[in-house]
């Protein structure tokens, strides 16, 4: 017997019904208020944004439309990293005295250090009313049940889902610092219709479930809410969870430092939906900064076929440490429209596609192969080095291939274990690391390739 998958009637108008979604003009209005709002709140107080305006010429007043935002220059993580550096340890981001904040989560260490980022406790109301409309495009129900396979841990995750849920009236229940077994147990034993997790650990779930003979086809799971990696847009990992849990995979995209934004639609699979009631959301080519679309820009407000560019937020209602016009280096295939479940607001065709510089996300942790690159460099005995990056099933497998120098070969086995260990204890994730011939890697003079992509099989 098939469970009741999601209510395909929720949120579909009727006809006669009062339109219920906002059409783009209204939601344009809409995030004109917000924006005019937010920088009054911030150019002044926000040392951050203060200089940005300053160093641009511009002031508050001077953007008075949609149209003028793109006087503003973009922002970059970089600028963000960078100025967390020099001003730590939460950089000049601040809206509001450091006492007002409430609340810090941090990305997962990249070329080093993480960013860090401070909540006042209206921000993080923004944050988890967010999830609120996320869980209308997904047609939660009231007497949905949440699990979470979430470490609740510095990371922001779904720290704000848990949150949003229990505000909704919907039963939650943390899954942090469990085994794969225990989670299990606990999600069934109360009867839980929704898990949220990274695609890679629901397929961990479903794989343990399998060891242990439990089916989780039988289960209560009508829906899995995935982030943190891109696996729950891959066709090949939402058709292995679907097929697992007998349930609907959601595609959720956020980041730490812009919010809970995208959310894949119940009425349109493989349409991720952007939060445009909450954020400005714009599209940039990544390589010649040409404006693809920008909502209120005559001939870049409108996509009726989808355009491929790099993703650009502007967060509306996070004005304790907000982001305007951030470049997120997501690549991503935009298209405007009235999409099937009634919303206007933008989707992405595909979800996340990729990223726009050499970020590798591996297991939910976004990793820079230049922090692989110091920790190989810490072994002296290491000659060289490749990063072998593995796609084919969907979601990264990262090996790590070491060439001992003449002499060191002996104890090689053990250098491989403990570079693995090392990689493990400070990125996060499993890298598998073999050791080569010697001689056998290919050397650089100049700009080193050392990350490969393994050939289709
Ligand atoms: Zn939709």
């Amino acid at each position: 017997m098939r469970k009741t998958r999601a209510d395909h009637s929720h949120g579909k108008p009727s006809p006669g019904d009062p339109p219920r979604f906002l059409d783009r003009a209204a939601l344009a209005d809409r995030q004109l208020a917000a924006l005019r709002r937010l920088l009054d709140a911030v150019v002044g107080p926000n040392p951050f944004w203060t200089e940005k305006f300053a160093a641009a010429g511009l002031t508050a007043a001077d953007i008075r439309t949609l149209a003028d935002l793109p006087r503003l220059p973009f922002t970059t993580k970089t600028q963000v990293a960078a100025d967390q550096a020099a001003k730590p340890p939460y950089g000049t981001n601040l809206t509001f005295p450091l006492k007002r904040y409430v609340r810090m989560h941090q990305t997962s260490g990249t070329t080093g250090q993480g960013m860090r980022w401070l909540d006042t406790p209206e921000s993080w109301d923004w944050f988890v009313g967010c999830w609120s409309t996320i869980y209308d495009v997904v047609a939660l129900k009231p007497d949905d049940r949440l699990y979470f396979a979430f470490s609740f841990g510095p990371f922001i995750g779904f720290w704000a889902a848990f949150e949003g849920a229990q505000r909704r009236g919907n039963f939650c229940l943390a899954g942090g610092g469990l085994s794969s077994s225990a989670r299990l147990r606990a999600m069934l034993d109360n009867r839980a219709t929704a898990l949220l997790c990274t695609p890679t650990y629901a397929l961990h779930l479903a794989e343990t479930a399998q060891r242990e003979s439990l089916d989780l086809r039988r289960s209560a799971v009508r829906m899995l809410i995935v982030a943190g990696e891109p696996g729950g847009s891959v066709p090949g990992v939402r058709a292995r969870l679907e097929a697992a849990f007998d349930a609907r995979v959601f595609d959720h995209t956020g980041m730490t430092e812009t919010g809970p934004l995208g959310i894949e639609c119940v009425e349109a699979p493989g349409c991720v939906h952007l939060l445009e009631s909450e954020a400005i959301v714009e599209l940039v080519d990544p390589s010649a900064d040409t404006l693809l679309f920008s909502p209120g820009v005559p001939g870049r407000d409108t996509a009726p076929d989808p355009i491929e560019g790099e993703l650009v937020l502007t967060n509306l209602g996070r004005l304790g440490s907000p982001l305007l016009r951030y470049r997120t280096g997501d690549v991503v295939r935009l298209r405007t429209g009235r999409c099937a479940c009634g919303r206007s607001l933008v989707q992405m065709v595909g979800g996340i596609l990729g990223r726009c510089d050499d970020m590798i996300i591996v297991r939910g942790n976004n990793v820079y192969p230049a922090a692989i690159d110091s920790i190989v460099r810490e072994f002296d005995s290491i000659a060289e080095y490749r990063i072998i990056l593995d796609t084919r099933a969907g979601l990264t497998d990262v090996t790590l291939e070491i060439e001992p120098v003449a002499g060191a070969a002996g104890a090689a086995s053990a250098l491989a274990d403990r570079v693995a260990e090392t990689i493990k204890s400070r990125l996060f994730f499993h890298a598998h690391v073999r050791v080569a011939p010697s001689g056998s890697l290919p050397r650089f003079e100049m700009k080193a390739r050392r990350i490969v992509r393994a050939p289709p099989v």
